[in-house]
């Protein structure tokens, strides 16, 4: 996709800070970081979302933000980070390409857990409940 940030530096057109890369997978510092260390991993083919990626891109995804979680924490000497992915402009992704954040934490770093992200959190009734589970595992 030309108009896609991402794809650019993938094809080298807007340089990056690449930490790491393979034949799918690329992963590069996040030009306005949230912490020192924050890192972005992307699959190399642009899908917008997860919900577009191939399971073997997914995989191949998640298995580089797993080897990358601890030499990004060591690189910064964070003792913790926050790893994401903002899936779909309601939930916040403003890069329309599917991407991984690897955010370092800090004691008294002012951030917020993930069970922050809404103030006003449903009141679900135990039928809802079930309905909803059911739901997700009739989908998968
Ligand atoms: P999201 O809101 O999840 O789509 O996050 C997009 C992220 O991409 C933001 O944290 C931006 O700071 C980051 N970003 C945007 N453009 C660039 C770029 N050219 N190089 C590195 N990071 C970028
Ligand atoms: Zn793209």
């Amino acid at each position: 996709m030309s108009d896609c940030i991402f794809c650019q530096i993938v094809d080298g057109d807007i340089p990056s800070r690449t930490v790491y890369e393979d034949d799918s997978v690329l992963a590069f510092l996040d030009a306005n970081p949230l912490s020192p260390g924050h890192t972005l991993v992307i699959p190399k083919a642009h899908h917008e979302r997860l919900n577009d990626l191939p399971a073997d891109a997914a995989s191949e995804v998640m298995s580089t933000v797993h080897a990358l979680t601890p030499a990004v924490e060591a690189a910064v000497d964070a003792p913790a980070t926050t790893v994401a992915f903002n899936n779909g402009e309601a939930a916040g992704q403003e890069v329309p390409h599917v991407h991984g954040h690897i955010v370092p934490r800090f004691e008294d770093d002012g951030g917020r857990p993930i069970h922050a992200l809404v103030s006003d959190r449903p009141d679900l009734s135990d039928d809802e409940l079930d309905d909803i589970a059911a739901a997700i595992e009739d989908g998968v």
